[in-house]
């Protein structure tokens, strides 16, 4: 409807302007043709002097109905006094007409105008061979036919307006349906998903390739993404709270063994006792990198990015870890030919690359040897961590950055691992914009690639905040 009156309304004040003025050019011509029409009449008069030779008054009226009949229009001839001497009508004369065209006809003026009757007056003046003013001629018209004209082609362009509005109406109605109808569908898949039902998704199907399409396809992106989240969440709750049983049920077959017998050997105390700390340590050891990663993912604790000196980082961290190395007889080599600097939390990236170096002497059985390389180009730092231990199978490789995950559940739990240190090396090393990337052969060695950009620079979203 807004489209239309927007459409309709300067439509409509267009046209009713240009029949006014095109109505206003038709009067005007009428008014030139009338005025050369008298001058041609008043100078016909002067030259056969009919106002003053009598004998000539059958041929002044003959000429005068004569002409009248060809023009379609009155003629009144009129002496210098305003009395009437001819008229074509036959109506008045004799009488004084001293009507305001007449009065300044006499006064020397031709004159053509139209009066509110829809009529047009011309008045001129007759003139003798001297110049002398001896009449006047008016010639009355009515424009009613301009009238009548304009308003039949009038009447016909709003006909046509008004048909244009209906058509243009229903083929709107029908677009607005076509437009309105999918987002209509959509509004109802959107409203239900927010009720909870993550599973509905808009029919995409039948729609051609527009933004409508392309909207539905976004929200059932949308619908995916957030499914997945959904479940994410689901197999994140159910595996914290697994990975905690797990301890607090050998905590609790300890406590009962001890409490259930009479007799208890300080021996057996002793020992009963340290596996049960053994158990707090490990359910400790889990929560912390929980709280770690929950962290990471609100990004809760401010990244404190500074210029650090990565040679160093990873010095500190071989020189930290290499006491776990030698436990093992693991060769542990750090190797790094030129200075690298970056911008980094280093709390965090020494965290991730721990993590890295610690997997490599886990996964590493005794005698193996672990390397961590560190180089840089113009933009980027890189750190790589082969190991020549386990490896890790082809279909595990997209697997282990998931939280919880173990490829050997069972040798996890002997190594101590929580399933969660790659999952936090992975958020930190895309929280400073970087990638990293994993190869593997089993029973030959692993090689984690870890690249970060040597500058830190702020997403729109953190500049916004
Ligand atoms: P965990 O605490 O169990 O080591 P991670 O998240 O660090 O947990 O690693 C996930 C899994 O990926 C490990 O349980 C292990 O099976 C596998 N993995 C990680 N690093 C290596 C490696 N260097 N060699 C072989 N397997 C590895």
């Amino acid at each position: 409807m807004t489209y239309i009156i927007i459409g309709f309304v300067p439509l409509l004040v267009f046209t009713t302007t240009v029949f006014k003025t095109m109505n206003k050019y038709y009067v005007e011509e009428r008014k030139k043709e009338m005025l050369s029409q008298a001058n041609v009449i008043s100078g016909h008069i002067t030259v056969m002097n009919y106002l003053f030779d009598d004998s000539k008054k059958e041929l002044f009226d003959y000429d005068i109905k004569e002409t009248s009949r060809q023009g379609g229009y009155r003629i009144v001839v009129l002496d210098s006094m305003g009395t009437v001497v001819n008229d074509s009508n036959k109506t008045i004369i004799g009488k004084t007409l001293l009507i305001p065209e007449v009065v300044e006809a006499l006064d020397n003026k031709d004159i053509a105008r139209e009066q509110d009757n829809e009529t047009v007056y011309a008045a001129v003046t007759i003139v003798d061979s001297r110049s002398n003013q001896i009449g006047a001629v008016l010639i009355s018209d009515s424009t009613s036919d301009i009238f009548e004209t304009i308003d039949n082609i009038r009447k016909q362009v709003i006909i046509l307006l008004f048909g244009v509005v209906i058509i243009s109406a229903i083929v709107m109605f029908f677009i607005s349906q076509i437009i309105t109808e999918p987002l209509k569908k959509m509004l109802e898949v959107i409203k239900k998903m927010s009720e909870g039902h993550l599973d509905q998704r808009v029919t995409v199907s039948g729609m051609s390739h527009n933004e409508i399409s392309d909207l539905a396809e976004a929200c059932n992106n949308m619908a995916d993404e957030l499914e997945q989240v959904e479940s994410t969440r689901q197999t994140f709750v159910s595996n914290v709270s697994h990975e905690l049983k797990t301890p607090l049920s050998s905590i609790k077959v300890l406590s009962e063994s001890i409490l259930l017998q009479d007799e208890v050997p300080k021996e057996m105390y002793v020992e009963f006792l340290k596996d049960i700390n053994s158990e707090v340590d490990r359910m400790t050891e889990i929560i912390n990198d929980l709280l770690t990663l929950v962290k990471l993912d609100q990004r809760e604790i401010p990244i404190d990015y500074e210029m650090t000196d990565m040679v160093k980082l990873c010095g500190d961290v071989v020189k930290r870890i290499s006491p776990l190395a030698s436990a093992k007889n693991i060769k542990l080599e750090f190797i790094a030919d030129k200075e690298v600097f970056a911008e980094v939390d280093s709390t965090k990236f020494t965290l991730a690359i721990s993590n890295l170096v610690e997997n490599g002497i886990k996964y590493t059985d005794e005698g193996g040897k672990v390397s961590l390389y560190v180089d840089c180009d113009h933009q980027n730092a890189f750190f790589k961590v082969t190991d020549t231990g386990i490896g890790i199978a082809e279909e595990e490789l997209g697997k282990i950055f998931n939280r919880f995950y173990r490829v050997d559940k069972t040798r996890d739990r002997e190594t101590g691992g929580t399933g969660l240190g790659l999952s936090i090396t992975h958020s930190t090393v895309l929280m400073h914009n970087g990638s990293i990337k994993v190869t593997s052969k089993e029973n030959e060695g692993t090689t984690f690639v870890v690249r970060i950009p040597l500058r830190h620079t702020p997403k729109v979203s953190e500049n916004v905040q």
